[in-house]
């Protein structure tokens, strides 16, 4: 899991590892960030789930959930998700592999001050970054919907703090053969309000804060989807998933 960036070395790392490029060091500062592109007025937030979806959250409570340390401890109100600060990650109860997932979330911005810092979590170890850009300037591999530590995002395709944003992301997790060695990393594709930002990017292991994610031992075939309290009482809404079935598959 990420821990907490202290204030002092918010502007990123060059004494961490490398990542395969051979161009960058993980949260390195001089990595170039993602040009800004203005998402459009009109993109799927706010829409209904699809029938075949799990929906995860509809605004009324948390029976989908779990927290990390027992009961789930973040706030339900006005039909919103709020992260309670110093509660700890939540967790769905259900597990899933191959998915479609769908999460709106807005940063508290003038509502309270930080960084803004949560994180949408596929199979609870690998974080698609949640934090306000504008409030705090981080590293490339830090900002919101970066592969926290890995890849930045394509373009950045932020709205402004306070207002609702959402991703849509389809994952696959990594694959083992009989060996029980990597046969293929997990994948993972993410629209944030709307604009492609990861196209299918593989994801190099778990995520982790000043280190070179790599898959050291065969990990599950599913886990749960996880987010981020990351003491800043991020929002959520409209969360659902849709599981992906091999046998579908052309
Ligand atoms: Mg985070």
């Amino acid at each position: 899991m990420a821990v907490r960036v202290l204030a002092e070395s918010l502007l990123g790392y060059t004494d961490t590892p490398m990542l395969p490029s051979g161009k960058w060091h993980v949260h390195d500062p001089n990595r170039p960030k993602p040009a800004i592109v203005t998402p459009g007025e009109r993109f799927s937030q706010g829409a209904p789930a699809p029938a075949d979806a799990i929906v995860l959250f509809d605004g009324k409570d948390l029976s989908q959930w779990e927290g990390v340390h027992g009961p789930p401890q973040w706030n339900v109100h006005d039909g919103i998700l709020e992260a309670k600060v110093h509660s700890g990650d939540i967790h769905t109860k259900e597990t899933f592999g191959d998915c479609q997932i769908h999460v709106e979330f807005a940063e508290p911005g003038k509502d309270a001050p930080g960084d803004g810092n949560s994180g949408v979590f596929l199979q609870g170890i690998y974080e698609l970054q949640i934090f306000d850009n504008e409030a705090t300037t981080i590293y490339a591999d830090g900002q919101c919907g970066a592969l926290y530590g890995q890849s930045p995002c394509l373009v950045n395709a932020c709205k402004k703090p306070g207002e609702w944003q959402s991703f849509d992301i389809a994952f696959e997790p990594a694959r083992w053969n009989e060996n029980h060695q990597l046969a293929r990393p997990a994948m993972i594709t993410v629209f944030q309000n709307g604009i492609l930002i990861h196209y299918h990017q593989p994801l190099l292991g778990p995520t982790g804060h000043r280190i070179l994610g790599k898959y050291t031992t065969e990990l599950p075939a599913t886990g749960p989807l996880e987010l981020q309290e990351h003491g800043d009482p991020v929002r959520f809404r409209n969360i659902w998933i849709r599981r992906i079935h091999e046998e579908e598959k052309p």
